[in-house]
């Protein structure tokens, strides 16, 4: 076994402390990655304070994750040592539903198994990226482009892949108007990558100090949804809306600003319910929709574009002793737009 050093939630809202634990030996198709950089997804937030139910402590977050390879199992063709890579959301599936054989691994039938969080087949739970190293099965991993730096690709692994597999997916490109909601992480992440597909961008926020970020991202407008008349002026406006938002919130006054035919997109996870009006739907053939993260083939497919398109996230790097602090500025919104943690900090 490997001793690895992390951070780690004990328990339910606990802060995170310093954490020691043991990961697998590296097998033969494994890789082991000696962590430099992992993004702080609002998700990792969810989980470590149980708001979605289901956690497993002690947990070590971090889905964000990119490093260097340290050691290759004898059977590895697609890494050596030295190389960058990364890992995201998920480590393993089942491989042979056919979601997994279409390179959808994140809707296998059986569950993908999460970075952490989860509970891998021999029983151990999984542990993520706010750690010095990790172990992954090379199958599940991904080359960094060179062109990417390690710190500001790290938020790739999730937000980039969780804005860019919807937008592909929905064929959103130049002909589209599209709202990004919430201009955090994720949101930010659709803004870049939606203006690179061509689409014209309007951003959704609750926070006018972030108007001229907006614009440098690549909006071409930003409007704060609690001002008097903003939602009256962009009824069915838009052909596709990608909601970001971390907290419960009004999904019909969106449905509204939707065309006929138009589609919300829910990549945002709140903790609670929101009561859903049917015939603002109804009336005009709007859709709304989920998507969760991509697969292993569509991530690499995401690095590549933005490796092509000089796509980053815009980063706050931290070392691991801030990360408590980093918590608490995410939930005001106050990050400018991902923390990533410096792993050189733990060592
Ligand atoms: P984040 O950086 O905290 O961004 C969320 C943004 O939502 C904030 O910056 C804020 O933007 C807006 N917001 C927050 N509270 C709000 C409220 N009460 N009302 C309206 N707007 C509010 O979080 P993130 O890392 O981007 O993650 C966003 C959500 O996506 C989380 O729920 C996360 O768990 C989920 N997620 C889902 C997937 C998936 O596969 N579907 C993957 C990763 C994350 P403004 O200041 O601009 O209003
Ligand atoms: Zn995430
Ligand atoms: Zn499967």
């Amino acid at each position: 076994m490997l001793q690895t050093k992390g951070y780690a939630a004990m328990t339910a809202k606990a802060a995170l402390t310093h954490f020691s634990f043991e990961r697998r030996d590296v097998g033969p198709r494994d890789i082991l990655i000696t962590v430099t950089h992992c993004g702080i997804c609002h998700s990792d937030i969810h989980q470590a304070r149980d708001e979605w139910g289901g956690s497993l402590f002690p947990m070590v977050p971090g889905h964000e994750i990119v490093g260097t390879v340290a050691r290759v199992g004898k059977e590895v063709k697609t890494f050596k040592t030295g190389d960058r890579a990364g890992v995201g959301c998920f480590v393993d599936s089942c491989r042979s539903c056919d979601a997994c054989k279409e390179g959808q691994e994140q809707y296998c039938e059986a569950g993908m198994l999460l970075t952490y969080s989860g509970r891998d087949q021999a029983g151990h739970i999984t542990q993520g990226g706010y750690s010095n190293q990790i172990v992954v099965d090379a199958q599940y991993a991904l080359r960094i482009p060179q062109a990417l730096s390690a710190a500001g690709a790290a938020p790739l692994l999730c937000a980039g892949i969780t804005t860019y597999s919807p937008l592909r997916h929905w064929g959103v490109g130049k002909y589209h108007k599209l709202a990004v909601v919430g201009l955090g992480g994720l949101g930010h992440m659709a803004v870049k990558i939606a203006r690179a597909l061509g689409t014209e961008v309007t951003v959704l926020s609750t926070s006018e100090k972030k108007r001229q970020d907006a614009m440098r991202l690549g909006a071409s407008h930003f409007e704060i949804t609690s001002q008097p008349g903003t939602l009256a002026k962009l009824q069915r406006h838009f052909d596709f809306i990608i909601d970001t938002v971390s907290a419960p919130h009004d999904y019909n006054a969106l449905v509204n600003l939707l065309k006929t035919d138009g589609t919300l997109i829910l990549v945002g996870a709140p903790e609670q319910p929101t009561p859903l009006e049917p015939f603002p739907l109804i009336l005009h053939r709007r859709s709304i929709a989920g998507s969760v993260i991509g697969g292993i083939r569509e991530t690499q497919e995401m690095l590549d574009f933005c490796a092509e398109h000089h796509i980053e996230s815009d980063v706050e790097v931290i070392p691991i002793q801030q990360v408590n602090e980093a918590y608490e500025r995410v939930l005001k919104g106050d990050v400018r737009f991902r923390f990533v943690i410096d792993l050189a900090s733990l060592r």
